[in-house]
């Protein structure tokens, strides 16, 4: 991978000042941090540059102020938090650019840690405005790009400070691409990719990039039912997508060209109604849905046989959940499969790499999220890699490698 990291920078960073683009959006409850992974995620970042003597300034948005400051979107409210995260000094600092900010900043101490306000407070960060970016990046010295997630944004903090500073991948940012490259980049083959969800129309992208990178494509949820309708199989009420069936055509065609193998469900668990545990639930042939029927989960038949082609894959890609998984017990499929690549992980046979909101739900309901090789928790911008783009906030970093 051609982006420097941590280790470019010189040993003692003592008097020198990092800028680090970090994720501090953090869910909050009755002003407190609800869930600080986020803030967790940084931590070997900021440490590590702490302890080398800088100045460790934090630039991230917070919430969407939508280019006004709003005191209820203050990245103040967060220095508590990262004070007993870090157990070192932690100050807020008014402004992420400007002379008052650049007066605040001089008189840290070494190894101290800055946050700066929202970068949303300004218009100019989601417009990726030049001078909002000069401005940020004459706070410091060097540019560390630490937040995955936002790298799908062209804004000022993180694409445009890369202009005028030397940048370098932080920590987290390093073990996410580095991650992604071993599963999508230069992955040990077969390879494998599970895609779920509701709707073709929100991965199409996904599947068009995959069916030309993975040996095996394993489509389920109630994405599949359009694949299966565009057979000619009807699939009663369930959730399908008409407009799309030219669509899954195309895949299948693609998916010849490409040497792909696609795998469908052909046995299903349906019901009369979307509830809990239904009375009219039965397991039945993708091929006998009836006409007041819906297809919920994968059947364990058709559940079993992609175990067994995880088994014969070295790395594994997923996004997105087999079936209705917030519902009992439409999860079945989905736990199962995601039971069978953490024990193939844990044995070493298997690279697995997941991602996207619902799909980390679904790993940490199954109690397996750990035993993955990697969870990326970066959802928009996991996507846009699963569809293949180049994120500008990972091209930013990695052009200024020389
Ligand atoms: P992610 O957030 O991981 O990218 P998606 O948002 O694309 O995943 O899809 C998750 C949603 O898909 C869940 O809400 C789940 O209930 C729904 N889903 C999966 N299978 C079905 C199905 N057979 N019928 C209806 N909804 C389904
Ligand atoms: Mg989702």
């Amino acid at each position: 991978m051609t982006f420097k990291t941590l280790d470019d920078l010189p040993d003692d960073l003592t008097g020198k000042i990092v800028l680090v683009r970090a994720d501090l959006n953090v869910p909050m409850h009755d002003g407190d941090v609800s869930d600080d992974t986020r803030l967790r995620a940084h931590l070997p970042t900021i440490c590590e540059l702490s302890d080398k003597g800088a100045k460790v300034l934090l630039l991230s948005h917070f919430r969407r102020p939508n280019g006004a400051p709003q005191p209820a979107m203050s990245t103040a409210l967060l220095v508590e938090p990262m004070r007993e995260l870090t157990g070192r000094s932690v100050r807020y600092v008014e402004d992420c650019q400007g002379d008052e900010a650049a007066r605040a900043v001089s008189i840290m101490l070494p190894g101290a840690i800055g946050i700066l306000e929202n970068t949303r407070f300004h218009k100019g960060e989601t417009e990726n405005d030049p001078e909002l970016a000069k401005a940020m990046a004459a706070l410091g010295d060097y540019f560390v790009s630490d937040a995955f997630s936002v790298a799908h944004r062209a804004h000022a903090s993180t694409v445009g400070i890369a202009d005028h500073l030397p940048a370098y991948a932080g920590r987290a940012m390093e073990v996410e691409l580095a991650a992604l490259e071993q599963a999508l980049g230069d992955p040990e083959r077969p390879v494998v990719a599970v895609v779920g969800g509701a709707k073709v129309s929100t991965k199409l992208q996904v599947l068009e990039h995959l069916v030309e990178k993975v040996d095996h494509l394993i489509i389920g949820g109630g994405m599949a039912n359009t694949f299966v309708a565009s057979r000619g199989v009807d699939v009663g009420k369930s959730l399908m997508e008409k407009d799309l069936i030219p669509d899954a055509e195309g895949i299948f065609d693609a998916a010849l060209k490409a040497d792909c193998t696609i795998h469908l469900p052909y046995d299903v668990v349906v019901a009369k109604e979307f509830a809990a545990n239904p009375d009219s639930m039965r397991t039945c042939n993708v091929h006998e849905v009836g006409p007041d029927e819906m297809i919920l989960d994968l059947g364990a038949s058709a559940t079993e046989a992609l175990a067994d082609v995880l088994k014969t894959c070295r790395t594994l890609v997923w996004n997105g959940p087999l079936g209705a998984f917030e519902t009992e017990p439409f999860d079945a499929a989905t736990v199962a499969l995601a039971r069978t690549a953490a024990a193939l992980t844990k044995e070493g046979s298997l690279v697995s790499v997941a991602g996207g909101g619902d799909t980390v739900a679904a790993l940490n309901q199954a109690g397996v999220a750990e035993d993955f090789t990697f969870v990326s928790t970066a959802g928009g911008a996991f996507l846009e890699w699963m569809e293949g783009r180049e994120l500008p906030g990972v091209s930013a970093i990695e052009k200024k490698d020389g």
